[in-house]
């Protein structure tokens, strides 16, 4: 009886570590090549001595009316840019296209910036 609880309970323990959802990278650190992981408050860097990340919770994003999401995060760690559609702007409600560029201090901290060249 009792070592039938015990096979039960290991069986379980297996189906949650199996069922556990796995941080797929959404793609490589352009800072140190490890991979970069989504967590609730953004995407991270998987390297602790590394700073690079990609936050949710972005000044830079909010004052273009934009999110940072997988979508945006994939494409950035991907090409180190990516085309953003009706950014509106909050100071004077304009709404625009651009292309936001990711760029990285020597700590790996990101740094974005806007290309207005490219048009589309
Ligand atoms: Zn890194």
């Amino acid at each position: 009886m009792i070592a039938g609880l015990i096979d039960n309970y290991e069986a379980v323990k297996d189906a949650e570590v199996m069922m556990k959802p796995v941080h797929e990278p959404v793609g490589k650190c352009p800072a140190c090549g490890a991979d970069v992981i989504e967590k609730n408050k953004g995407f991270m860097c998987s390297n602790r001595d590394c700073k690079f990340a990609l936050w949710k919770d972005n000044h830079f994003m909010d004052a273009l009316s934009k999110k940072m999401t997988k979508q945006i995060a994939v494409t950035l760690l991907k090409d180190g840019r990516c085309n953003l559609k009706k950014c509106r702007s909050v100071k004077t409600g304009k709404t625009y296209d651009t292309t936001l560029v990711l760029s990285t201090e020597d700590n790996g901290r990101a740094n974005f910036s806007l290309d207005f060249s490219q048009k589309g």
